[in-house]
């Protein structure tokens, strides 16, 4: 399932979240690949496979990968708090919302332009870096596919989504702080369900399809049997999507997205062409997973609350810092839009603070829907394959130190998967299965 961080920040940070689209966040494993390997290129084993794996050691590549990415994860946190630092404290913010009272005249549009003027700017100002990140960087490591052009696009599209969603979304805190300046929190995150609900609901439908080709799955006789297998885990009408990212990237990933009716399992084509059926069985069990198990719904449970702490926390120290620096700021009450890279700061620390909890939550449901594909299948060598084919094309390191963990693992660390899925065999043992009354 897709990070629900970025769409809870989307809600309160537009314009940042524009420029770092293209780090579109993945289920399985967050994607990045390597060069083929001999595995890949393997057909599908006899049925009598069924030895333990063993966990590769770190390739000397995927070890520089990612130690240059916490690195980048230093710089990318610092751009995103001097950024707007920068704006509030040279007093441009206040300058580009006397521009859009001008050009905007009435309230709703003055805050559209003034959105719209921010978000260019933040983009045009962290497009070296994110064209680096995006670009140069994954086609120096081997992973990426993408034209410039894509790139270039897609990014663009990316901006363009991120002023629509201020216009959408930013007038609703805007306008409570001004008739509820006590419980304007409060009411924003209310609010905040709806508006979730209805990201989620139209993600496959409107956003996914701006960037990528969605299309039922062309191999007709895998989709037959991954809809048996959707139906012996009690899933009632599912629908899978093939998704053509090979014209991106060479990294592989499947994943659960979209909320009510539009709710799907997505394969990108990569991962269907790079491993045999039985692990994709595994791979597409571990969605169903989460699909049966509402994790959607849990995480749209963490992400309102994470948008009322997110809130709490600007209306507890907004006052004081605009009453300290509000001279140099250029604007003295909040409910000036002026604020907006204000609100962008604070939003930044405490999502820094909060990350481990949300972290430890989504590996606890990660976990729980390997546990599912486990059970569901009862491929423990397929599963541990997958995951060895997900370390070595996704240029992932096996096992990550407890710092790294507690800040950048939204799932089990590669190697612990594998390990689970060697070890993870209750109905070998005639002990009972966690999920198994769920199964038909
Ligand atoms: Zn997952």
């Amino acid at each position: 399932m897709r990070t629900i961080l970025l769409v809870v920040l989307a809600l309160a940070l537009a314009p940042s979240l524009a420029a770092a689209q293209g780090t579109a966040t993945a289920d399985t494993v967050r994607a990045l690949p390597a060069p083929p390997t001999a595995a890949a290129a393997s057909p599908a084993p006899a049925a009598a496979d069924t030895g333990a794996v063993a966990v590769p050691a770190a390739t000397e590549k995927a070890l520089r990968y990612h130690r240059s990415g916490n690195l980048l994860w230093v710089v990318d946190t610092l751009w995103a708090l001097l950024l707007p630092l920068a704006l509030l404290f040279t007093g441009l913010s206040a300058r580009i919302r006397d521009v859009a009272r001008r050009v905007g005249r009435k309230w709703y549009f003055t805050l559209v332009v003034y959105g719209a003027i921010l978000t260019v700017l933040f983009w045009v100002v962290s497009l070296p870096l994110a064209y680096y990140e995006g670009f140069v960087r994954q086609h120096a490591y081997g992973l990426s596919t993408q034209s410039a052009g894509k790139w270039l696009g897609d990014s663009l599209k990316g901006m363009v989504i991120g002023i629509a969603g201020f216009a959408l979304v930013m007038w609703v805190p805007y306008l409570l702080l001004r008739k509820s300046p006590r419980r304007w929190w409060l009411w924003t995150a209310l609010a905040a369900v709806p508006l979730l609900a209805a990201t989620f609901w139209l993600q496959p439908l409107v956003i996914d399809p701006l960037f990528n080709k969605f299309g039922p799955m062309h191999d007709r006789a895998l989709e037959a049997r991954i809809l048996a297998e959707a139906d012996r885990a009690g899933i009632e009408g599912s629908r899978v999507f093939e998704v053509n990212k090979s014209a991106d990237t060479k990294t592989l990933n499947a994943y659960v997205t979209g909320f009510g009716g539009s709710k799907r399992i997505v394969l990108w084509d990569t991962i269907i062409r790079e491993m045999n059926e039985r692990e994709l069985l595994f791979v597409v069990g571990h969605e169903m997973g989460h699909y049966v198990l509402h994790h959607v719904q849990w995480l749209m449970l963490a992400a309102t609350l994470l948008v009322l702490l997110f809130l709490y926390a600007v209306h507890r120290s907004a006052g004081w810092m605009i009453a300290r620096w509000g001279r140099r700021f250029r604007f003295d009450r909040l409910d000036d839009i002026a604020s907006y890279p204000l609100l962008s700061v604070i939003v930044t620390v405490v999502g820094l603070a909060v990350t481990p909890a949300f972290l430890a939550f989504s590996r606890h449901l990660e976990h729980e829907a390997d546990r599912f594909g486990l059970e569901l299948t009862r491929d423990n060598h397929a599963a541990a394959n997958a995951f060895v084919k997900l370390q070595s094309e996704n240029l992932a390191t096996p096992y990550h130190g407890t710092l790294y963990k507690l800040w950048h693992d939204g799932h089990p660390p590669i190697g612990e998967r594998i390990d689970f899925s060697n070890a993870y065999r209750p109905w070998a043992e005639g002990k009972p299965l966690r999920y198994g009354d769920r199964f038909r």
